[in-house]
């Protein structure tokens, strides 16, 4: 089962408190396909300027990525500029550069219209909006944003959000689009648009997931002793958790269970996890499912508990 995806693909230059990286691969859409290829056929949707480097769609071509959505176009591809700080959950945009993003409009192939699975990533709401009217065949609809288009495109977005299935924000994003204090409060507002489910990735602490039907999951996340560079962790949870879904059969309603929902989030996760252990997409080159399936044994270890327990008094 394919996934279809839209989002940038960037050369993007990283700070953190330890080393400067330089237009590097970077990009939401290439951190999720590249996550995504692990698991099944991606269906690459963006737009790169004639200066990008061919070695990365080589790679891409070695694994499942159809690329046939991928528009080249002279000029200059996206580039994006941060500075980590030193807890490496929080950072600062140093540099936007649309470039060939400029006068976009996302084009899918024919070939593309019958994926199941679609992730809406990192992207402006319009041209997410624009996926959206073009395909009528998807089984679950992710959506990933940012604080800039919640600060400077909250009608698009909102009608984005009331349009999919699963909404992916970090717990400082429900903050400001909701103006709500409490992140259950949020979330309960967001579920109240119609979504399925909103996914609250934490960084560093894991991800919570709450379901229109009263789900509640805390998922733990991995310790990681040494870290690289955190850019693209997001897009990689995407990733794992519409790649594990990707391999699993829904029920006969057409509907993941509550259970996959939940294994997805580990997934994704656990995929998340990886990115941050090198620059770019890096770690995910040489990530294999062996690698995956230890550290969700691990996981599994780590969080769970003993439901049995009773006083001696
Ligand atoms: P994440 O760390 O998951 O938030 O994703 C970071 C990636 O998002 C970087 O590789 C950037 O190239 C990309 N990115 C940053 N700003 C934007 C933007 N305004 N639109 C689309 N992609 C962006």
């Amino acid at each position: 089962m394919s996934i279809l995806v839209v989002g940038s693909v960037a050369l993007d230059t990283v700070e953190t408190p330890f080393a400067r990286v330089e237009e590097i691969l970077g990009g939401a859409a290439s951190y999720f396909t590249t996550a995504a290829s692990l698991y099944n056929q991606v269906n690459l949707v963006a737009i790169v300027g004639s200066d990008f480097p061919r070695e990365h769609l080589d790679f891409w071509r070695r694994c499942p990525v159809k690329l046939e959505g991928l528009q080249i176009k002279e000029g200059r591809t996206f580039r994006w500029a941060a500075r980590y700080h030193m807890d490496m959950n929080t950072r600062d945009t140093l540099d936007t550069q649309l470039g060939v993003y400029e006068g976009f409009h996302p084009i899918i192939p024919e070939e593309y219209r019958s994926s199941k699975l679609l992730f809406l990533a990192n992207i402006q709401p319009e041209l997410q909006m624009e996926v959206l009217e073009q395909v009528h065949d998807v089984r679950l609809s992710v959506l990933d944003t940012m604080e800039l288009w919640i600060m400077t495109a909250r009608p698009q977005l909102t009608e984005v959000i009331k349009r999919v299935d699963v909404l992916l924000m970090s717990e400082e994003e429900v903050r400001q689009y909701t103006n709500r204090v409490s992140v259950a409060s949020g979330v309960r507002q967001l579920l109240d648009m119609g979504l399925q489910y909103v996914v609250v990735k934490q960084g560093s602490y894991g991800a919570l997931l709450f379901g229109a039907d009263g789900t509640y999951f805390s998922a733990p996340t991995y310790p990681l002793e040494e870290v690289i560079d955190p850019t693209g962790a997001g897009d990689a949870f995407a990733g794992g958790f519409l790649g594990y879904l990707s391999i699993v059969e829904p029920g006969p309603d057409d509907y993941y269970s509550v259970k996959e929902i939940k294994r997805a989030v580990v997934h994704g996760n656990i995929v998340g996890s990886f990115v941050c252990e090198d620059y770019s997409i890096g770690r995910l080159r040489t990530l294999t499912m062996d690698d995956i399936a230890k550290r969700y044994r691990s996981l599994f270890e780590c969080s769970h508990f003993d439901p049995d327990w009773r006083s001696w008094r």
